[in-house]
């Protein structure tokens, strides 16, 4: 069933959390045990990300480097089928235009089809290290709308060849990206709406936001997409705060702020599992306000760890 269809059948907020593919050599269990965790929720679905390849390099006994691009999470697909079949709930992959030309895009979406998936969100994922900005394929996509296009034209039964005749149209539900606090290449919050409110028109029926810590930022950004014309649902997505590495961490790899109470608390703690319980209380008054305030879905990152989530989720759910 697609995401858009399980927020329109409810009036409650929905729970629902993202997983990351195990390290390469790692097995699927731990996921199983991730959502096994979680399940007591009823999440209807559960995103799962996409890792592009990584260049890492290794030093030779010459003293020379060695280049290689590896992929160290991959298994998104795989992954997604596996959910979908164990749990009977649905899957939501990740696809990036990083890494991917038209053509592997359209043969992954038909991967996606024929396993059942019909939810993927779009997005255009980030440089890879050694790119201070993103550069896409040679014949990929240099933006999310104009992937999010391409599934809405897959939808419509239209192929990258135009000379296929009789085809079967895709039924994919497409989310996209928001950034409360702006996506950080972006000149302005409003450019970046505007921007967002194009992969709106190319077909995206949903927004899942970037994690933020204060509930404000999330209100003030839902106000202006409203103001924009930007008419679909808004899907808060949240992370507990749970080391003291993470008052760096979150702000240098998310572009977020954290609320100045918020940090004190932290900076307080005497060690990382009083830090665990300062986010899990942090989320808990976020998450009531979101409910109070009608969010559709809260969005957990999960980030393969899920105790504190479990109890975020009791305390709300
Ligand atoms: P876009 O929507 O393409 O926007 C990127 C930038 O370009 C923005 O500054 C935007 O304002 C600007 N822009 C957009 N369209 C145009 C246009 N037409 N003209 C000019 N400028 C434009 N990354 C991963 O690698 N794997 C994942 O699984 C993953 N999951 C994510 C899940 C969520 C919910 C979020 C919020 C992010 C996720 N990311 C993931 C990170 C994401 O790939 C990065 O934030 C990336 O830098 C931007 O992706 P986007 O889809 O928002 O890009």
């Amino acid at each position: 069933m697609k995401v858009i269809d399980h927020i329109k059948q409810t009036d409650q907020t929905i729970f629902s959390f993202e997983i990351l593919p195990p390290l390469k050599g790692q097995n699927i269990n731990s996921i199983y045990n991730t959502i096994d965790e979680l399940m007591d929720f009823n999440p209807p679905f559960v995103n799962v990300t996409y890792h592009r390849e990584e260049v890492v390099y290794k030093r030779l006994d010459n003293g020379l480097m060695e280049q290689k691009v590896i992929k160290k999470r991959p298994g998104t697909v795989g992954i997604c089928a596996a959910i979908q079949n164990k749990y009977k709930i649905d899957a939501v992959p990740h696809i990036l235009c990083g890494g991917f030309n038209k053509e592997d895009t359209e043969n992954a979406l038909i991967d996606l089809d024929f396993l059942g998936i019909e939810n993927v969100l779009a997005l255009r994922g980030d440089s890879i290290k050694g790119e201070t900005y993103f550069v896409p394929e040679k014949d990929g996509h240099t933006y999310a709308c104009d992937l999010v296009q391409q599934v809405s034209y897959m939808n419509e039964g239209k192929y990258l060849d135009e000379e296929l005749q009789n085809n079967t149209p895709t039924n994919f539900c497409v989310g996209v990206a928001g950034y409360p606090e702006k996506h950080f290449e972006a000149p302005s919050i409003n450019n970046d709406i505007d921007n967002l409110k194009q992969k709106i028109e190319a077909g995206a029926e949903y927004i899942v936001t970037q994690l933020f810590f204060d509930n404000k930022k999330y209100f003030e950004y839902v106000e202006k997409c409203r103001k924009a014309g930007i008419t679909v649902p808004i899907i808060p997505g949240l992370k507990p705060i749970a080391t003291k590495k993470h008052l760096s961490v979150l702000p240098h790899r998310f572009h977020v702020d954290l609320p100045d109470d918020l940090i004190k608390e932290v900076a307080n703690c005497n060690d990382n599992k009083q830090v665990r319980q300062v986010g899990i209380e942090w989320a808990i008054e976020q998450s009531k306000e979101l409910i109070k305030a009608g969010a559709p879905v809260l969005h957990f990152y999960s980030m393969g760890k899920v105790d504190n989530i479990k109890a975020i989720a009791q305390a709300v759910f």
